[in-house]
């Protein structure tokens, strides 16, 4: 049990999910600031893989469309804390 209870949880600087668990983290690496998904323990993934994963993503939990999903997970990355703070390097 942690004793921070009352901070509100890390989220993920890419994706924004929320950070509340040991297994949410890459190795359950605790002090990194991105989830599983989006990275591993030795960094976040390269641009293209992380607009990839998220599409596969929003295909199979909100039902777009390919060409949808690819939109929506470009707008996310795009906007991300990742990529504002620079650690996200955004591709063409
Ligand atoms: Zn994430």
């Amino acid at each position: 049990m942690s004793h921070h209870d009352n901070k509100p949880p890390k989220v993920c600087i890419v994706c924004g999910m929320p950070l509340k668990d040991k297994n949410d983290y890459p190795g359950g690496d605790t002090s990194l600031d991105w989830c599983k998904y989006c990275g591993t323990k030795d960094g976040i993934h390269p641009y293209k893989k992380l607009l990839e994963g998220m599409a596969k993503f929003l295909q199979q939990t909100q039902g777009m469309s390919e060409e949808e999903s690819k939109k929506a997970a470009k707008q996310m990355v795009d906007s991300s804390p990742a990529v504002k703070m620079g650690k996200v390097k955004v591709a063409e």
